[in-house]
């Protein structure tokens, strides 16, 4: 199964670094022009700068591209920003412009809702499908999901707190599996996206 990681920003080196370690070799596409969208099997979105991301989506013609294969299901793991861009819902962020998003995922989410940059911090979830230990949950600037829609159900927790959804094929985690050097959620995300068989 091809890979594909959105590579137009954002800890982008840290999704490939984080898959090379759980798919054979060659099977991972760094995604930055609409045809290498193609036969893809799942696709990562990275965290960065949503605004920025949502942006450099449009003018590279992705935008479209990848609207057209969320719509057709292609199994996509979004983390931090990339949650942001596939939100239902924004809800006005402080003093930011907010981008507009894809509207997959039926939540509720504010950009930067923990705090600025030095608010940032690693916290223990837990995730449904993952045994054992906790997951290291690293949290940067993240976005708060406020509310989840009928339209898709809870897969992580901090505490009490929601910080990831699922809808079908399609994940989204406030935190980034990426950085925690755990490849548990990769790991479980993939295995998922292989029995979807989606290679179009
Ligand atoms: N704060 C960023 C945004 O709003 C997301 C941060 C991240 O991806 N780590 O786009």
């Amino acid at each position: 199964m091809k890979v594909g990681v959105l590579a137009l920003q954002g800890d982008v080196p840290e999704h490939l670094r984080a898959l090379e370690g759980v798919l054979p070799k060659g099977s991972l596409v760094p995604v930055r022009r609409p045809d290498e969208l193609s036969h893809l099997g799942a696709l990562f979105l990275p965290g960065g700068e949503s605004t920025t991301i949502a942006r450099l989506l449009s003018e590279s013609g992705l935008w479209t591209a990848l609207a057209a294969k969320l719509a057709d299901g292609l199994p996509v793991l979004a983390t931090c920003a990339g949650l942001i861009l596939l939100a239902r819902d924004l809800a006005p962020s402080v003093g930011g412009q907010d981008p507009p998003t894809f509207g997959l995922l039926d939540v509720r989410v504010r950009r930067n809702d923990y705090g600025t940059q030095r608010e940032s911090f690693e916290a223990d979830v837990r995730v449904e499908g993952v045994a054992g230990r906790p997951f290291p949950g690293v949290f940067i600037r993240a976005p708060r999901i406020q509310a989840v829609g009928a339209d898709a159900r809870p897969i992580a927790w901090r505490g009490e707190e929601v910080v990831g959804v699922r809808a079908g094929p399609v994940w989204g985690l406030a935190f980034h599996p990426e950085l925690s050097g755990d490849p548990r959620i990769h790991q479980l995300f993939l295995r998922a996206a292989s029995r979807a068989h989606y290679r179009t």
